[in-house]
């Protein structure tokens, strides 16, 4: 059986990221959506949030689990037994920073392999700074993010 963990910020989970859950979900027996507490970076949602928007969004795929994680991603894999983890490659920009951290996280933990699933074209342009900054100046993201997350990032503008 080989678990695969999907790390990322999900600072909120957009279509980018649903796609490659989705596709993971296919390939590997089990999926680890992860989000990664870093305390360094505020993000704009509580981890609790990002937590409970990401398992809205991934609820009817039945071998996607949704965690947080503080540390290590090496380390957070190796606890769930995981023997992959999964990444997004969007255009050439995302390149040179995945495989420096691919080939950082090899050195950590040489038995876990960095897996990369291609973004889909309609997506490449897609991330969480762009959404939350496309919401913040009152902008619609309607068909980019699910419809919860549309709400909640409505509800976060109004309240500043
Ligand atoms: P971002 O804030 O840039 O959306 P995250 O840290 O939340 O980034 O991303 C988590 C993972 O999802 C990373 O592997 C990233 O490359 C991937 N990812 C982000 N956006 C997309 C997208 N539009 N299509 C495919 N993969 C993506």
């Amino acid at each position: 059986m080989t678990v695969a963990v999907y790390p990322g910020s999900f600072d909120p989970v957009h279509n980018g990221h649903l796609d490659i859950v989705t596709r993971a979900a296919r390939v590997f027996d089990a999926v680890v959506v992860a989000i990664a507490d870093n305390s360094e970076k505020e993000g704009l949602f509580s981890v609790s949030e990002r937590l409970e928007m990401l398992r809205a969004a991934t609820s009817h795929l039945r071998n996607v689990q949704v965690d947080a994680f503080t540390g290590l991603t090496v380390t957070f894999a190796q606890t769930k037994g995981a023997g992959v983890l999964v990444k997004g490659l969007r255009a050439v920009v995302d390149f040179e920073y995945e495989l420096k951290q691919a080939s950082m996280n090899q050195r950590l933990a040489p038995s876990l392999d960095t897996v990369f699933f291609m973004a889909a074209r309609s997506h490449y342009f897609l991330s969480s700074t762009l959404i939350r900054e496309v919401a913040r100046l009152g902008g619609s993201v309607a068909g980019l993010v699910p419809q919860a997350v549309e709400e909640r990032l409505r509800v976060k503008f109004r309240m500043r």
